[in-house]
């Protein structure tokens, strides 16, 4: 599934089997997941520097064949995210902060991703996965829960999304309500999914002093003015952007433990279209990922 173009569907084609170069991988593709920053892509809020790409950085696959180098036997299942390439040398890099390398590339972006049958990946950024998770709860984590493993306790939604509000209690939250509503306790930390900037005030206003809100997503609409009462008393608004290998080999060595389980929606790769659209109008709980290959039906 082709993105041709920003502000036009994906498109269904057959292209050429990708061929592994040194150091790199070729992957069966079994599952990948849909992500919100999939939506701004082909929105076009996010730059896509070239076209046609294909689109899909949570890819859960097995080894078909490894490039000069690479390394890994034939059949060994990996977790493909969206840190696809970097430098190694520029000063984010050398000062572990890769997720900010100037240089780097995003898989299903820069690199094609897994909205395919097949995929190419650099072996040093493939994660493995734990047994433990089966390749649909595994696909979700390699954005959302990567970049949300903190998220907890209290949860916010939009006014009036009871089901989502229902679905989060049942997922053991504290406590959930909406945007706006006053938390039974101020917060430590607000962590905002929601790609509107206003949610950020509400967020702050939440935190009590020395509170961080950090901004999960790769795009948000502008913030809204801030009075400076709300940020005084060293309360701190961020983002977080990407991720590191280091944050990925420890949070999937964790999520067994914990459990981290997923609740995921199943759509055939040739869906890709309607998965996205119900992820825009949220149409479904929990994360969508598209099924390549039926040999995962856990
Ligand atoms: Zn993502
Ligand atoms: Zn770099």
């Amino acid at each position: 599934m082709v993105l041709e173009a920003p502000g036009r569907p994906l498109a269904l084609a057959d292209r050429d089997d990708p061929l592994p170069g040194p150091g790199q991988l070729l992957i069966d593709v079994s599952c990948c997941g849909v992500c919100r920053t999939d939506l701004h892509l082909l929105d076009g809020e996010v730059d896509v520097p070239r076209t046609p790409v294909v689109l899909g950085h949570q890819i859960v696959g097995r080894v078909a064949k490894a490039g000069p180098g690479a390394g890994l036997r034939r059949g060994t299942r990996v977790g493909v995210p969206w840190l696809g390439w970097t430098c190694g040398t520029c000063r984010f890099c050398t000062t572990g902060r890769e997720n900010l390398c100037i240089r780097a590339r995003f898989t299903g972006r820069d690199i094609h991703g897994g909205y395919a049958e097949h995929a190419v990946a650099d072996v040093r950024y493939c994660l493995r996965l734990p047994d433990e998770l089966a390749d649909l709860e595994a696909a979700p984590l390699l954005c959302g829960g990567l970049i949300g493993y903190r998220a907890r306790v209290f949860a916010f939604t939009r006014p009036g999304d009871d089901a989502t509000q229902a679905f989060a209690r049942s997922l053991g939250v504290e406590w959930a309500g909406a945007t706006g509503d006053e938390p039974p306790d101020q917060l430590d930390a607000a962590l905002v999914f929601a790609p509107v900037g206003a949610v950020v005030l509400d967020a702050l206003r939440a935190c009590d002093r020395g509170g961080t809100v950090v901004c999960a997503g790769i795009h948000m609409s502008d913030l809204p003015p801030i009075p400076y009462a709300d940020l005084w008393l060293e309360r701190s608004i961020k983002s977080v952007a990407n991720l590191t290998r280091r944050d990925g080999e420890e949070f999937l060595g964790l999520a067994p433990e914990v459990p981290v389980r997923s609740t995921v929606t199943v759509y055939p790769l040739e869906q890709a279209n309607e998965a996205l659209d119900d992820l825009r109008h949220g149409r479904f709980e929990g994360a969508a990922v598209l099924q390549v290959a039926a040999r995962d039906l856990q």
